[in-house]
């Protein structure tokens, strides 16, 4: 098809995720195709992948290897239920999960997204206290700016106002705690000084409600959609201790920070966090099939294992729960880790980022850059002395990443925070070109 035609019906059919379709239709972009970082839009033109198509891929587009075992499993099945009937692939993909991850979890429920595997994480959590006898612990907590992705259940624990409050109405109530925000702390700046502050008020709040709460979600040690905002050392923790000590389910979200994103296989690792229930998505396939999982404790399944007429059964399942072609694709993801040693060959390239991106600081625009590992947010600002931010109507992330595409690099902003989340395979001079691109549109549009 003629490609105008193509972008003409793009306009005419879509309706994109997170997209005002004005901005859209004012600047269509239609990808094609894919290969290692870049991707590929109708005319040809080509673009590194600074986002990981949306912090998901891991070792490129087209990898030999991921779309060989798709392949494979296509010629066996494509989808069969897992409910009633499981799997090969998810049977050995569930496994592998235990294995890589914190030595609590045992047990793996699928889903299909980062959002719906929090929202079984909430159903699971809250279920689970009804089934023990505690029916009382109903609440949840969560942290200001917290982002858990678009379903009901998680947009109640989000906290993203410009995101948020439109629903407010549509979302059950839950309880917030603040974040340790040492770059936007509207008083302190000391980080330790913020991080005992932030735990002092959450236990505040735990003292009063910990009788009613079933859970607290929290992102691992960095809050993504909420502007790239990194914890301090020894909050996670610290919320980990006041979960255990108040007794509180503590619902850990992997879904961004998951597969060696942040230099670990799991951020929990960090800080040795042990979650109650955990969830993953995104990297787990290497960015290739919508698979997605809940991890939880051998004592939160049993407290749902028993004779049907209990209706202790935990009563959710999506049609494509437990996809084989995802699975399949999954394990495929999983086995590169761990023969390309990819987790430490991880190490290098955080540094290789820290390097490039140090020179952007000196920018009289750049008023922070925050990374963990392979995730890094740039947040421009109007005054670099007071962090006084543009003004919201000029969109200055937003169009600082239209530049950035104009000269062949995608991704997108949070707010006035650019998001560079490169996939860990990009080498060096791919690197090393994305931060090139970044710095010059970040100069051409402050
Ligand atoms: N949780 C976190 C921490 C996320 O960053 C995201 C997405 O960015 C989600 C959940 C939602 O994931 P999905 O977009 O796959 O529903």
């Amino acid at each position: 098809m003629n490609q105008e035609k193509l972008i003409e019906k793009s306009s005419q059919y879509l309706w994109l995720p997170f997209t005002q379709m004005k901005d859209y239709d004012a600047d269509p972009l239609v990808i094609e195709s894919g290969e290692g970082v870049y991707l590929r839009d109708i005319h040809g033109k080509e673009y590194l992948d600074g986002y990981s198509s949306l912090w998901l891929n891991v070792h490129g587009h087209r990898n030999e290897e991921i779309n060989h075992a798709i392949k494979e499993q296509l010629d066996k099945i494509a989808h069969s239920t897992l409910l009633g009937a499981s799997n090969i692939p998810s049977i050995l993909l569930a496994e592998k999960l235990i294995d890589l991850s914190p030595e609590k979890l045992k047990r793996v429920f699928y889903s299909d997204s980062g959002a719906t595997s929090v929202e079984i994480a909430i159903k699971m959590a809250y279920q689970y206290w009804q089934n023990i006898g505690r029916p009382e612990k109903q609440k949840f907590i969560t942290l200001k700016n917290a982002y858990h992705g678009d379903t009901v259940g998680a947009i109640s624990v989000g906290k993203v106002d410009i995101f948020h409050r439109v629903y407010k109405s549509l979302m059950f109530h839950s309880l917030v705690a603040p974040f340790p925000d040492v770059y936007h702390h509207p008083d302190l700046d000391d980080a330790d000084e913020i991080r005992d502050r932030c735990l002092q008020e959450l236990e505040e709040i735990l003292r009063e409600y910990h009788h009613e709460i079933a859970g607290m979600t929290v992102e691992s040690l960095i809050q993504g959609a909420g502007g790239m905002n990194i914890m301090p050392k020894g909050y996670f923790k610290g919320v980990e201790d006041l979960c255990r000590k108040y007794n509180i389910l503590l619902i850990v979200d992997e879904v961004a920070t998951g597969f060696g994103r942040t230099g670990k296989m799991f951020a929990v690792e960090h800080e040795g966090v042990q979650p109650d229930i955990m969830t993953v998505a995104k990297g787990i396939t290497g960015g290739y099939l919508p698979i997605a999982a809940t991890l939880t404790t051998e004592e939160i399944y049993e407290a749902f294992y028993d004779d049907y007429n209990s209706l202790k059964t935990f009563f959710h399942g999506h049609s494509y729960t437990g996809n084989q072609l995802g699975c399949a694709a999954a394990l495929a993801n999983l086995e590169i880790y761990k023969r390309e040693n990819l987790i430490e060959k991880t190490q290098e390239k955080i540094s290789i980022i820290e390097n490039l991106l140090k020179p952007l600081k000196q920018h009289p625009h750049v008023g922070d850059i925050r990374q963990l590992g392979m995730i890094c947010g740039i947040e421009l600002v109007i005054d670099k002395e007071s962090k006084k931010p543009f003004e919201w109507e000029d969109r200055v992330g937003y169009h600082t990443t239209l530049k950035m595409r104009e000269l062949g690099m995608l991704t997108r902003p949070i707010g006035d925070t650019i998001v560079f989340m490169p996939p860990l395979a990009a080498n060096e001079e791919e690197l090393r070109e994305m931060v090139s691109i970044m710095s010059e549109a970040i100069e051409m549009t402050t």
